[in-house]
């Protein structure tokens, strides 16, 4: 990697040091007592990717309760970007907490709520006048986009994609795609929810005419679809993520967000970028909408703003975001002080860090490596992404079916050999890699040699 490695402050300090390396049986004796505890006590609704126990983490290793230490793939859904307690966030937030834990923005601000949307508006594509509102999760983000659209525009109906995820509220399960596990037996859903087809090349091939579905052509099959379902007098938004994340790392044609942007401009339509695992340097880029030069009029971001603690924002329009009654958004936390100064040292930590190199760095190595196992392996039938969020679909050699046993396989060798990796897609069959950038490059090599090798073994 021509990039230089990250600074040793962020590889989680000398006494982690990164290397994999397990103690004992995964998961061990520990977390196998503390699972135990969790059963009695913790909903069975909530489930756990791999089961053991969390005792510290940084720079790209998790160590756990019995000492193991694992090469981290994942970053906790794509949130420790700027890797875990990072030295900056770390010292931000202490000091911030030591002064004040909680006043509520809503009854008496502080400046680090401004200098966050200060920060937002300036890294966030366009130059426009920009507004931002802080929430707590993504969801409350998609959730209060949609409100904004909405008031805007006096319009009720919401445009999403399949494959789409946004969320667990109401509103924003109506606006996921997928059933089990996020929606099943959890209905009836926010109604005026309208679902269009998307661009998934892998999927995509041609038409009936045999002609093949491009960026432009795919954009022209959902406008079709969303102007004969909903008409485009009757939508507020249309929500999308410009990289789908759950959906399983589906990287649209080049063209296909341009296009829909454009038809939504010349309707009214507030184009919303749910970049919420996409946003804030893990493609590659501040924000993933830049790579098909889109200016979305809203954008959502949270995963990876708060450098693991819990905040969100949706930024956008000074126009459409002005456009609600003072009181009409907010709440309780949004924006807690806390969760404010770990963001804005987050985003420091990727200016001064050179994250955004980084992450491109990152996506040529493991993406190279990635698609040189696809060449010799027909079980591979993709391997997409940008940056730093790669996806490798599975498929039964020399056809599109859906191999998810095989991803489950994969995945399951790689825990067990220290290398948390997850999976994701609407047929189960993708294995997704969301590094935190501060891996450095030796582990994550480390980790794509555990995962050649459980293709091995899986064969
Ligand atoms: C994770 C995610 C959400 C939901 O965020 P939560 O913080 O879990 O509520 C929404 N949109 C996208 C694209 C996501 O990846």
């Amino acid at each position: 990697m021509s990039v230089p490695a990250p600074s040793p402050e962020l590889l989680g300090g000398p006494c982690l040091p990164q290397r994999r390396e397990l103690r004992t049986a995964v998961p061990g004796p520990r977390s196998l007592a503390l699972a135990q505890r969790r059963s009695a006590v913790v909903a069975a609704g909530l489930s756990s990717a791999l089961p053991v126990y969390a005792a510290a983490a940084g720079g790209g290793v998790l160590v756990d309760v019995d000492d193991n230490s694992f090469v981290d793939l994942g970053s906790g859904i794509a949130v420790t970007t700027v890797g875990n307690s990072a030295p900056k966030v770390v010292a931000a937030a202490t000091e911030a907490l030591s002064r004040f834990t909680h006043t509520c923005a809503m009854i008496t601000p502080y400046e680090g709520y401004v200098r966050l949307a200060e920060e937002l508006a300036a890294i966030t594509p366009g130059d426009h006048h920009k507004r931002t509102a802080l929430f707590n999760t993504g969801s409350e983000a998609v959730e209060n986009a949609v409100k904004i659209a909405r008031h805007a525009t006096g319009r009720s109906g919401v445009a999403v994609v399949d494959h789409a995820y946004h969320g667990r509220t109401n509103l924003t399960l109506a606006m996921t795609a997928k059933n089990m596990p996020y929606k099943d037996g959890f209905g009836p859903f926010a109604s005026d929810v309208f679902r269009a087809p998307t661009s998934y090349p892998f999927r995509d091939g041609a038409d009936l005419d045999g002609n093949p579905v491009d960026g432009p052509a795919a954009a022209r099959r959902a406008i079709e679809h969303l102007e004969r379902s909903a008409g485009a007098e009757r939508l507020a938004a249309l929500v999308i993520e410009p990289v789908q994340g759950e959906g399983g790392f589906i990287v649209p044609a080049p063209g296909f967000l341009a296009e829909i942007a454009r038809w939504c401009a010349d309707h009214g339509i507030v184009f919303v970028a749910d970049e919420v695992q996409t946003g804030v340097a893990r493609t590659g880029a501040w924000f993933a909408s830049e790579h098909e030069n889109v200016v979305p009029d809203l954008i959502t971001t949270a995963k990876g703003l708060g450098g693991g603690l819990p905040i969100a924002a949706v930024t956008g329009r000074a126009d459409l975001m002005d456009s609600v009654h003072p009181g009409g958004l907010g709440g309780t936390y949004g924006g807690n002080p806390v969760a404010c100064a770990a963001a804005l040292a987050a985003l420091d930590t990727i200016r001064e860090d050179c994250l955004i190199d980084r992450a491109r760095a990152i996506g040529d190595a493991a993406g190279g490596r990635l698609r040189a196992l696809a060449e010799t392996d027909p079980r591979i039938g993709d391997v997409r992404g940008r940056g730093a969020m790669l996806g490798v679909e599975f498929v039964r050699p020399g056809t599109h079916e859906p191999d998810p046993g095989l991803a489950k396989a994969v995945a399951g060798y790689a825990h067990r050999a220290g290398v948390i990796v997850l999976t994701c897609g609407s047929f189960g069959n993708v294995i997704r890699l969301l590094p935190p950038l501060t891996i450095p490059d030796e582990l994550l090599h480390d980790g794509l040699d555990v995962l050649a090798e459980a293709l091995e073994a899986a064969r």
